[in-house]
């Protein structure tokens, strides 16, 4: 009557569904977490997401003690580890909850036949996202692929049973393990070195709570504000909403009561996390889109190569383009590790449509830098601003990086915070420096326009005549 539970994109003892279903089922619960070779072998040896994860099992191994148990963390394959785990616990089931990435599920799919072989089975569970897989299909049985409807079809199933917590604390005593968990590893012990400023996010759990707290007091200016990157307006729940340092249903049960109450704010919020559901489902009924274009026709556009393509690449992932706000947006990538949504939209569309890039190289580069990568929201933001996605952008729909630092920066704030070498210009000016102040700009380390933006355009829609040719 011994069960495992299996954490992994779930780094949360509150209300998490893995861990109360195995407290419900078993005398004796493990919790374990494996730190995955296969995962980190790849990474740079300074990640911050390395050391976010460290900080967040630290704290899940706090709260777990507290509660009569403890986290046993092991490095190496998990698929190797985790079955020997289970077998030297001599568990009859392994507790995890849903990860549908195609990766995972491939893993998991070997954990599962590894476990079958002594007789213990893997039982997976709902707790990433409020509806997943099928659970929000249209009246003719189809997956959605256009968000509205799918919202409002979300908005009509949802209610206090999706949205309420699991009690965990409530079963808590068949907590086991803290005779044998040995602690969590520092970064050293497992090959890797700090990559330096994630204080911003707050460790694990707790830091999702006193960010949940800040963001409470600004919720109901969220859809004022959302959009001016130089304004606390969003939550920046992103990071722990990935690894599951806080509940999702804790949030959309807070965002769906202030907007029954008439809160505009959280309503626009809440449909947020309904973008990340969807996105989650596109990715169950679409797996070939997180690899190539949604619609097959885009994957017929003729992307810039070479050698001057290589360079117009690197400016971008440097922040040197000539375009303030897209430098500023870059620069923010790099030495933070976030990206403000309304950013994520104009470097996307701008490494797309001004540089005429594949989409994918703006992907990979995204999924290195930032803390909240996620597969499914990474990948659909891709293909919104690429225009190949589902529900996505229309191609010839272009956005003008100048016009965009306009309206979403008038005064320049949030660009003057990452390119100081731009901070004493006017807000007439900064926009586009070049050719607005080219005299002020004469021995200041930043560079001219990398691409004229109303000849990339033309070029742009030339590019892309080829799906519309398909259409
Ligand atoms: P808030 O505005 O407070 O939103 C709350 C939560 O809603 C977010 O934490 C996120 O979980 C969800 N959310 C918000 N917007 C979206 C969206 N458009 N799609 C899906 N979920 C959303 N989000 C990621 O979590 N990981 C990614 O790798 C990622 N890559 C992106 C790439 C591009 C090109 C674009 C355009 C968007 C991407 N997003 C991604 C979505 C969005 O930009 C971030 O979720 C958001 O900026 C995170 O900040 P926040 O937590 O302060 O957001």
């Amino acid at each position: 009557d011994r069960a495992l539970v299996w954490l992994r994109r779930d780094l949360r003892v509150d209300d998490n569904a893995a861990l109360y279903h195995a407290l419900k089922a078993a005398k004796q619960v493990y919790c374990a977490f494996i730190l995955d070779r296969d995962i980190l072998d790849a990474l740079p040896r300074a990640d911050r997401r390395v050391e976010f994860i460290l900080g967040a099992l630290q704290v899940l191994d706090e709260d777990l003690r507290q509660l009569g148990g403890a986290l046993i963390v092991r490095h190496g394959l998990a698929a190797d580890e985790l079955p020997r785990l289970a077998a030297e616990l001599r568990v009859q089931a392994v507790f995890a909850n849903h990860d549908d990435e195609p990766q995972a599920l491939l893993r998991d799919a070997q954990v599962a036949e590894r476990l079958a072989s002594f007789n213990a089975d893997l039982r997976t569970f709902k707790d990433h996202v409020i509806f997943e897989r099928r659970e929000v299909m249209t009246a003719a049985g189809g997956a959605y692929s256009v968000f509205t409807p799918y919202k409002n079809a979300w908005l009509r199933k949802v209610d206090a049973f999706y949205l309420s917590s699991y009690p965990v604390e409530r079963h808590a005593a068949a907590l086991a393990g803290s005779e044998i968990a040995t602690g969590v590893p520092a970064l050293a012990d497992i090959g890797f070195q700090p990559a330096g400023l994630i204080a911003h996010v707050g460790q694990g759990s707790r830091g999702a709570a006193a960010l949940l707290d800040d963001f409470l007091d600004r919720i109901t200016d969220y859809d004022q504000r959302r959009d001016f990157p130089a304004l606390k307006g969003p939550s920046y729940l992103s990071v722990h909403l990935r690894f599951g340092t806080v509940s999702i249903r804790r949030l959309a049960r807070i965002a769906h009561q202030l907007m029954q109450g008439g809160d505009h704010g959280a309503e626009v919020w809440l449909s947020e996390l309904i973008w990340r559901d969807f996105y989650h489902q596109v990715m169950h009924h679409h797996p070939h889109a997180m690899t190539a274009a949604f619609r097959p026709e885009y994957d017929q556009i003729q992307w810039e190569t070479g050698a001057q393509a290589e360079q117009l690449f690197s400016a971008w992932c440097e922040g040197r383009t000539g375009y303030p706000l897209v430098d500023a947006a870059m620069r923010q990538l790099n030495q933070t590790g976030y990206m403000h949504n309304r950013l994520r939209m104009v470097t996307a569309s701008f490494l797309t449509k001004d540089l005429g890039l594949d989409w994918r190289r703006g992907e990979a580069y995204f999924a290195r830098q930032l803390l909240d990568y996620d597969l499914a929201s990474n990948n659909g933001g891709w293909q919104w601003a690429s225009s190949s996605g589902c529900d996505a952008q229309p191609y010839f729909r272009i956005f003008n990086p100048t016009s965009q630092s306009e309206k979403f920066d008038p005064q320049g704030h949030f660009i003057r915070r990452y390119c100081p070498e731009l901070a004493d210009l006017s807000r007439a000016e900064i926009h586009a420096p070049w050719p607005s102040a080219p005299l002020q700009m004469q021995g200041r380390d930043y560079p001219h326009p990398i691409v004229d933006h109303a000849v990339a355009r033309e070029r742009t829609l030339a590019r892309y005549a080829v799906v519309k040719s398909r259409a």
